[in-house]
């Protein structure tokens, strides 16, 4: 029988600004398998976020953030295909990321093997010499590849952001249980997709105060 429990309070934030030189906009496996009709591992929910995923890749894309698309990939004898139904093989329409989100040929699509889009690719490696420090992570699923992509870097020191509304998960537990770790484990900040900008109109300020801070005392 299921048993009730409630879920500790986390906060959601109403307003996130990042620095679009530092961050990267990070969409997980949008691919067809998870997301359309037909696929082999549909989350049910996954398809009504596509047009707020949509807006923050017009964001990251009006703003000059880095996006970066992982695309789970599998092949026979993967032993993933042990634990789910066969998903994501190479090649295959349900391999393809949805069209309603093609990566634009400048951006980066992360092939990986595990739920953790940092395992065994060089996702890291770009995300550094990009001068990347904050990650706002969509996609599916939820408690899966956004969760161990997210925890993962958290445990790297990337600050976390991660729009609950562009998220989707096969069961609202999944859904508030990761939500509420990233948040609570990782420092992360939960917020909805609209409520995600950028500092831009910050950035002369602070340059202003930049130059104060240089000036020599007693000026
Ligand atoms: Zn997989």
């Amino acid at each position: 029988m299921p048993r009730v429990v409630e879920v500790p309070e986390y906060e959601v934030h109403d307003e996130v600004r990042v620095d679009p030189a530092r961050t990267a906009l990070v969409v997980i496996d949008m691919q067809n398998d998870f997301v359309k009709e037909g696929g082999t591992l549909v989350v049910p929910d996954a398809e009504a976020t596509i047009p707020r995923i949509r807006s923050l890749l017009e964001l990251a894309r009006g703003s000059g953030m880095k996006v970066v698309y992982s695309q789970d990939t599998h092949t026979d004898g993967d032993p993933e295909w042990r634990i789910w139904p066969e998903h994501a093989r190479e090649g295959t329409w349900g391999w393809n990321i949805v069209e309603e989100l093609a990566p634009r040929e400048d951006e980066a699509v992360i092939r990986k093997v595990r739920y953790d889009a940092f395992y065994g690719t060089h996702l890291d490696h770009f995300l550094r010499i990009w001068g990347v420090d904050t990650l706002v992570i969509c996609g599916t699923v939820a408690n899966i590849c956004v969760h161990y992509t997210a925890a993962s870097a958290g445990l790297r020191w990337y600050d976390v952001v991660i729009p609950k509304d562009a998220v989707s998960a096969l069961d609202p537990f999944d859904l508030e249980a990761s939500l509420r770790q990233t948040a609570f484990l990782f420092n992360g900040t939960i917020a909805t997709s609209a409520a995600i900008g950028t500092k831009e109109q910050d950035v002369y300020r602070s340059k202003i105060e930049e130059a104060a801070s240089e000036a020599p005392e007693g000026v």
